[in-house]
């Protein structure tokens, strides 16, 4: 598990280029340190995609945060 500040991200799933360099978030099961909810983003529903990174945003309440792929690739599930 990974504690992000504002998150505890659990699955990291993304796409990556040939020498596994994380490329793109596609989705992220997270819990919330805010209201303790857990759930599962994906782009456009919790997770806003940005160049370099993405913006993890609670569905429960108003805690989002700006995590960059390099921070993400760390936690990547490496069996998709
Ligand atoms: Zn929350």
């Amino acid at each position: 598990m990974a504690d992000t500040g504002l998150f505890l991200l659990s699955d990291v799933f993304g796409q990556e280029d040939d020498s596994g360099r994380l490329l793109q978030v596609t989705q992220v099961v997270c819990r919330c340190l805010e209201c303790s909810c857990r759930f599962t983003g994906r782009p456009n529903e919790g997770l806003i995609d940005l160049p370099g990174g993405a913006i993890l945003s609670c569905p429960k309440c108003p805690n989002r945060q700006a995590v960059s792929l390099a921070r993400f690739a760390d936690f990547l599930q490496k069996n998709v």
